[in-house]
C-alpha cells in the first residue's frame, strides 16, 4: 500500500505524493523557549519524528525545517498580554536572550534523549527579523493590512477563504467578540507587527518601516517556511491547538503574499492529557524529561508509550501507563538482545509493518506486530533482523542496546545463568534452590519469555 496520510485541510485520509520527485519539504512548528518543554509538547514532536521516519522508509529525502519561537508569542494566542519571553525573563531574573539560549539548549538535549532526529534546519525567529519584515511588506503591498495604535494587523475579512483549515464559524466569532474588539476590525484579525510601548522596556525589539517593535507570532512561520522551503511545500505539522488559530493565520499570510495555501498536507498531533485536562506549562504538574530521568525512567519509555496510541487520538498520561511502557520496553530490549546477531529480515512481516505505517502512521498496530513476530516460529536471526527493521520506524534504539552486565557481579550472573538453565530444563527444585542463593546474595531475578532481568533486592 502506498503512503496515505490524514490531511486536516480536507478532513480525510489522502494518498501522499511529493511535489518534487523523491523529496519532501516538511515544516513543523517548534517550541516557544520561555520555559522548559513538557512531555506533552514532546508527544507532538514524537509524532512528527515518526512521520519523518515513515517518509524516509518510503524512499523520500526529508527537508525538515523547525522554528524556535524566541520572540512574539504573547501570553494569549489572541495578541493580548505580555510577550512570553519577556515574562520568562522576569520570572527567572535572566535576560530574554539568555533564557532563549537556555531553553533551546535544554530542548536540543531532550530531543536527543527521546531519540528524535534533528531537523535539517532549526531556525530562530530572532535570526530572521528582516525576512519577517519583508513578508509583512509583501502582505501590505497586496492590501491586506491596517494599522492600529498598537500594531499592523491582518484584515481577515479581505480573504473569503480565511479560517477554512479550522472550519471557523467567522460570523459566530465576530458576534461573540463585538464588545472586546478594540481597534481590531474583525475578531479573527491578528497582529503582523506590534509596536513597542516605551513603558514595557522590551529587551527584544527592532526598527521597521512601521516603527520600533517586534513581529507577531504567526509571521515567523510563514517567513521561515518561505525562506527554507518556498511558498508551497509538502507537509506542515503542529499540535491540535494550532488548527484554529496559528495555522489558519500562517495560511492567510502566505496566501495573501504568494497566492498559495502554504502546504499540500496539514497534519496535527493530538494532546497528551493529564487529569483529564490538556497538559500545559501553566497548569498542574510540570512534567519535564528531566523529571522522568530523576524518577529513574528511561525517556525512551515515554517514546514507547506514545507509540501505543495513534497520533490522532488523545492520550492520557499516568505514571502507571509509563511504568507499563518501561516494563514493555525493557522486555523488548532483552528479547532483542537475546536473539543474537541478525540474519535476513522476513519480508512478509516487513510488508505488513509497512502497510500499518503507510495507513496514516498506525504505529500502535505496527508495534503490535513486534509481539506477533517474537511469538512466531521464525529463526532467531530472522526475528532479530526483522525487529531491527521495525525499529527504523519506532526509534527505540534496539540495535545498540546491551544489558547493563557490568552492574551485576560475575558470581551473581553465573548463579542466575544456572537458574535460567535449570528452569528451562524444568528442574524446578534446582531453580528454586538457586533463587534462594540469589536472594542470599541480595538479588532478585525476574523471568521473561525470552530471558531474565536481575535487580538488587
Ligand atoms: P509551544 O512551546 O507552546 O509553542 O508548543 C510546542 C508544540 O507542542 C506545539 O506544536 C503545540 O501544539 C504542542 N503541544 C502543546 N501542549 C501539548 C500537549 N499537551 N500534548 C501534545 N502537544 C502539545
Ligand atoms: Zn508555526
Amino acid at each position: 500500500m502506498s503512503l496515505h496520510l490524514y490531511d486536516t485541510w480536507t478532513r480525510s485520509v489522502r494518498e501522499f505524493t511529493s511535489l518534487k520527485p523523491n523529496e519532501v519539504g516538511l515544516y513543523t512548528c517548534g517550541p516557544t523557549v520561555y520555559d522548559y518543554q513538557h512531555i506533552g509538547n514532546y508527544r507532538t514532536f514524537l509524532f512528527e519524528d515518526g512521520l519523518k521516519r515513515v517518509l524516509k522508509l518510503n524512499g523520500y529525502r526529508v527537508n525538515h525545517v523547525m522554528n524556535i519561537t524566541d520572540v512574539g508569542h504573547l501570553v494569549s494566542d489572541a495578541d493580548e498580554g505580555e510577550d512570553k519571553m519577556e515574562k520568562g525573563s522576569r520570572r527567572t531574573g535572566k535576560t530574554a536572550w539568555d533564557i532563549a539560549a537556555l531553553y533551546t539548549e535544554s530542548f536540543v538535549a531532550d530531543l536527543k534523549s527521546l531519540g528524535i532526529e534533528f531537523p535539517t534546519t532549526l531556525c530562530k525567529a530572532t535570526d530572521n527579523i528582516p525576512e519577517q519584515i519583508a513578508f509583512v511588506q509583501e502582505i501590505e503591498k497586496k492590501g491586506y493590512t491596517y494599522r492600529t495604535s498598537d500594531g499592523i494587523y491582518f484584515d481577515t475579512a479581505k480573504q473569503p477563504t480565511y479560517g477554512y483549515l479550522g472550519r471557523l464559524d467567522i460570523a459566530g466569532l465576530q458576534a461573540g467578540a463585538r464588545v472586546d474588539l478594540g481597534e481590531k476590525k474583525n475578531a479573527t484579525d491578528y497582529a503582523l507587527w506590534k509596536f513597542s510601548k516605551p513603558e514595557d522596556q522590551r529587551q527584544m525589539e527592532w526598527d521597521s518601516p512601521w516603527g520600533r517593535g517586534f513581529p507577531g507570532w504567526h509571521i515567523e512561520c510563514s517567513a521561515m517556511a518561505h525562506k527554507y522551503l518556498g511558498a508551497y511545500f509538502d507537509i506542515h505539522c503542529g499540535g491540535e491547538d494550532h488548527i484554529t488559530v496559528h495555522h489558519p493565520n500562517e495560511i492567510s499570510q502566505t496566501e495573501a503574499a504568494y497566492g498559495t495555501r502554504l502546504a499540500n498536507f496539514w497534519m496535527h498531533g493530538y494532546f497528551i492529557l493529564l487529569n483529564s485536562a490538556k497538559m500545559s506549562k501553566s497548569s498542574g504538574e510540570f512534567l519535564r524529561v528531566q523529571l522522568l530521568l530523576d524518577k529513574g525512567y528511561d525517556p525512551i519509555a515515554y517514546r514507547y508509550l506514545c507509540l501505543t496510541a495513534h497520533y490522532r487520538s488523545q492520550l492520557t498520561f499516568s505514571w502507571d501507563a509509563l511504568d507499563a511502557a518501561q516494563t514493555a520496553l525493557e522486555r523488548l530490549r532483552h528479547s532483542a538482545h537475546s536473539l543474537g546477531a541478525p540474519g535476513v529480515a522476513d519480508q512478509g512481516f516487513v510488508a505488513r509493518w509497512m502497510e500499518k505505517l503507510n495507513d496514516d502512521l498506525n504505529f500502535p498496530q505496527a508495534l503490535a506486530l513486534t509481539y506477533e513476530l517474537l511469538k512466531s516460529e521464525l529463526a532467531a536471526d530472522v526475528k532479530k533482523a526483522t525487529l531491527l527493521k521495525f525499529d527504523e520506524a519506532f526509534g527505540l534504539g534496539l540495535a545498540n542496546w546491551v544489558p547493563k552486565v557490568e552492574d551485576v557481579p560475575a558470581t551473581v550472573r553465573s548463579v542466575a545463568d544456572a537458574r535460567w538453565a535449570a528452569r528451562n530444563n524444568k528442574d524446578w527444585a534446582e531453580a528454586d534452590r538457586l533463587r534462594g542463593e540469589l536472594t542470599a546474595l541480595g538479588w532478585a531475578m525476574k523471568d521473561g519469555k525470552d530471558g531474565y532481568t536481575l535487580t538488587k533486592a
